[in-house]
């Protein structure tokens, strides 16, 4: 008889697994049904083992079957499967508004609004000076007028349903007029040529990829036509010979053809970029001030707020949106309307707003900062690898999500180079990324990058903490 057999029944049945003093512990503070499916699996696994090694022969002395191994792999697979799905983690990759990353972290007065109104009842729709019905939008009404110098406001889920709605309201089976450097694709999903045609918008493309004037739209008004639409280019920049009609000169050609100007701005900023050496981009307020009548942004992306989509603009045409059958579908939320309330009073005071909201303290870090940051992380991995192997070397971080694709913010990075006999840098990535907390990185050629731009000043000993275990587990 082939001595796996032997093997295979040696291993122990499910309850008597489960008997074991850990994994009956474990029983005590995760589901029982998460302990029993991990000792299934437990089994299953080194069934699959045994029968793998018994085509090679005989490796008996290289199976251990004790009741105590088996126990802590089941307690550790229980517990894996028992943490949450949807978790923080360390973003050392040094791009600021990572999509998959969950964009923008909240500050932290905007997290505390959203964990309290998310525990207890609120006046989400409740008027306090009147005791009667109130609508959800009045909290952040005033302050995005305020902020943006506009008669009104509303907020839905996210910026695709904003436009969406937009359209919707103002255009549906009528023409909407877009120049074609204009129809672009964000992130995969969203692409204005289809956003439209659901909308029930006609898109009519007008001018070049490269260049559209005034004239270009001039042509194509039609007693059916119902707006421009302006799009911000997010995503990606043209360089050379190009051509883009200004929002001011925009407007006034909608208005004197009885059209109305639309603008998706994207990132919705409202501070002056070039104060902090940044590239240029449009402020929200300035496209009011140009004209526009509705002006779409995202909560979650240089606003450095909760994922939400902003309409700026006319009063009648913000009563329009608000009446959509269709708003409803779009709804904002109660915690997403707490964070957001939250982050938008930060801006009222331009030094809070850069101290306190992440991405904005992320995107106006110092040099000198990043510099004295990124020595002292070196150091502490130092005493981990050895000082031959950490560096600390210029780089470059990015904003993302879709934002200033051009601009390179000079960063201090630690390179960590790690051999064939370290394990490899691909698989110490990996470890990292199986962690918990997870920690997110930069590889580049051997070296680890980590960008203490993007890494909070609070989760640096965790990070030290991970590094080390992964560091000792190779
Ligand atoms: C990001 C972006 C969108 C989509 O915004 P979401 O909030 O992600 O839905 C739409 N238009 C432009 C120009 C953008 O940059």
């Amino acid at each position: 008889m082939p001595d796996y057999q032997s093997l295979l029944r040696e291993l122990p049945a499910v309850d008597r697994l489960l008997r074991e003093p850990l994994l009956e512990e474990l029983q005590q503070r995760l589901p029982r049904r998460i302990v029993l499916q991990a000792a299934q699996d437990t089994i299953a696994l080194y069934r699959k083992k045994i029968t793998a090694f018994s085509e090679e022969g005989d490796h008996r002395q290289i199976i251990d079957l004790s009741l105590t191994l088996l126990a802590q792999e089941a307690a550790a697979l229980a517990e894996k499967s028992a943490a949450l799905n949807l978790k923080p983690l360390i973003n050392a990759t040094g791009v600021i508004i990572h999509t998959n990353l969950g964009r923008a972290p909240l500050a932290r007065s905007a997290a505390d609004a959203l964990v309290a109104v998310a525990r207890n009842y609120s006046n989400l729709e409740l008027s306090l000076d009147s005791g009667r019905r109130g609508s959800r939008q009045e909290h952040i009404e005033d302050l995005l007028c305020e902020l943006s110098g506009s008669e009104a406001a509303v907020v839905v889920n996210n910026n695709a349903a904003a436009v969406f709605l937009a359209l919707n309201t103002v255009a549906f089976g009528r023409e909407v007029i877009v120049s074609r450097g204009q129809l672009v694709e964000i992130g995969g999903s969203f692409r204005i040529p289809d956003i439209m045609t659901a909308s029930g918008a006609r898109l009519v493309e007008i001018g070049t990829t490269n260049k559209t004037y005034l004239r270009d739209y001039e042509a194509v008004v039609t007693e059916n036509s119902a707006a421009f639409l302006k799009v911000h280019t997010s995503n990606y920049h043209m360089v050379g010979f190009t051509a883009e009609v200004s929002t001011p000169d925009l407007a006034g050609l909608a208005h004197k053809n009885n059209l109305l100007l639309i603008e998706d701005l994207g990132s919705g900023v409202f501070l002056d970029l070039e104060k902090y050496n940044l590239p240029p981009e449009p402020r929200v307020q300035d496209s009011i001030a140009a004209g526009a009548d509705l002006v779409t942004f995202s909560g979650d992306k240089m606003l450095g707020g909760p994922q939400a989509g902003i309409i700026v603009g006319r009063k009648d045409l913000i009563s329009y949106i608000r009446s959509n059958q269709l708003a409803r579908t779009l709804r904002i939320d109660k915690f997403t309307l707490a964070a957001l309330e939250s982050t938008l009073r930060l801006f009222l005071d331009e030094e809070t707003a850069i101290r306190e909201i992440p991405v904005w303290r992320m995107l106006t870090a110092s040099s000198e900062s990043l510099h004295s940051r990124a020595k002292n992380l070196a150091t502490r991995f130092a005493e981990i690898f050895g000082a031959e192997k950490v560096d600390v070397i210029p780089g470059i971080s990015r904003v993302g999500g879709g934002a200033l694709p051009m601009a390179e913010l000079s960063t201090y990075l630690v390179a960590v180079r790690l051999t064939a006999e370290d394990g490899g840098p691909e698989l110490f990535v990996e470890k990292l990324r199986h962690g918990n907390p997870p920690v997110i990185l930069r590889l580049q050629q051997d070296s680890l990058l980590f960008d203490p731009r993007t890494i909070f000043e609070d989760q640096e000993d965790v990070l030290i903490e991970r590094v080390l275990f992964c560091a000792k587990d190779s």
